[in-house]
């Protein structure tokens, strides 16, 4: 595999705080020789595990940029064993802009793995997280929220491996996270181009959340992404003395997203008014909301219905639609 052009002068094998930046070769008529600068810290201290903290894979999804801001200023090596490497603002240029996608080359960061270490800064980054970074790491975690077009119940996500084993690691991860619900994301049909889907031939210990969004820093998801992390490094043993936070007691409910029939798609262009909200349990055949056609009021609205039972977990934002913007997602009990 060809090696990253991503340097950094942090040595992840030294013990201590090294807070500082990945630098990415970025020749532009403005910076011949510039670099795009990505905040990194590794806090670490003897032997023992190694855990990738990773936030801002989409830029608009705020969340869990502030809590890993939080924890590099928070954490000391006296406090651990092993280490934590975080990358607090991953697809740094779309963190920046507040945007989901790079405006430098509009990618999306996590539909561009295994990435190119010769591509566009997006398809750079995803290449050297997953060579590099993952590589170093025992458990990897990649805090989402909905950000600015979508809003979620929190929720923890991980995966199912062909190794029975690091699925049962997984699900006591997400449990230990303190998730109220966790979805139980499926290999088939897996799609190559996320984050977790780069997991697949490393069996490392996938944890993913989803939590509210709206383009803002929610006071509750805050407080899970925070009280969240600090749980998985008391959980995985890296949090050395008494715990920060109590473990929770409860398991999730194990969830699962099914293929198409768990999405519901505006059926034209408008103003789409929702029939439920967040949280609600639906059935197949249920209206979900229909379409006005605010420049033709006489035209009846275009209704858009559930094709499957289950939990409403995600909701779309913005009143105007066109035909195929998601409006709802669905996830039901396993
Ligand atoms: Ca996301």
């Amino acid at each position: 595999m060809t090696v990253s052009r991503i340097r950094t002068e942090i040595d992840f094998s030294a013990d201590g705080k090294q807070v500082g930046w990945a630098h990415l070769p970025h020749s532009v008529h403005e910076s011949a020789y510039g670099v795009i600068a990505i905040p990194l810290a590794v806090i670490r201290n003897g032997e023992g595990p190694t855990i990738l903290l990773m936030a801002g894979n989409h830029g608009d999804e705020y969340e869990g940029q502030v809590a890993l801001a939080k924890l590099i200023r928070r954490l000391e090596p006296g406090q651990i064993r092993g280490r934590v490497i975080i990358l607090p603002a991953a697809n740094f240029p779309a963190a920046m802009a507040g945007k989901r996608t790079s405006p430098i080359d509009q990618g999306n960061l996590n539909r561009t793995f295994p990435g190119d270490p010769r591509g566009t800064p997006t398809w750079m980054l995803s290449h050297w997280i997953e060579t590099v970074l993952m590589e170093m790491a025992d458990i990897v975690v990649d805090l989402h929220s909905g950000g600015s077009s979508l809003d979620y119940i929190p929720i923890c996500m991980t995966r199912r491996f062909e190794d029975a084993a690091v699925t049962e690691a997984c699900v006591a991860a997400v449990q230990a996270f303190g998730a109220r619900y966790a979805v139980l994301m499926d290999l088939i049909g897996e799609d190559r181009t996320t984050f977790a889907a780069a997991t697949r031939t490393r069996n490392r210990i996938v944890v993913g959340t989803e939590m509210a969004g709206k383009g803002t820093v929610g006071i509750e998801a805050l407080e899970i992404a925070e009280t969240g992390v600090q749980r998985l490094l008391q959980h995985f043993g890296i949090w050395q003395g008494a715990p920060l936070v109590a473990m929770p007691t409860e398991p999730p409910t194990l969830l699962e997203v099914k293929g198409v029939e768990h999405y519901v798609y505006a059926p034209d262009a408008g103003v789409f008014e929702s029939f439920v909200d967040l949280g609600a349990r639906v059935v197949a055949g249920q209206p979900a909301g229909q379409v006005h056609f605010i420049d033709d009021p006489m035209r009846p609205p275009a209704l858009a219905h559930f094709r499957g039972a289950g939990l409403v977990v995600c909701k779309r934002l913005p009143g105007r639609v066109v035909r195929g913007d998601c409006v709802f997602h669905l996830a039901s009990e396993v």
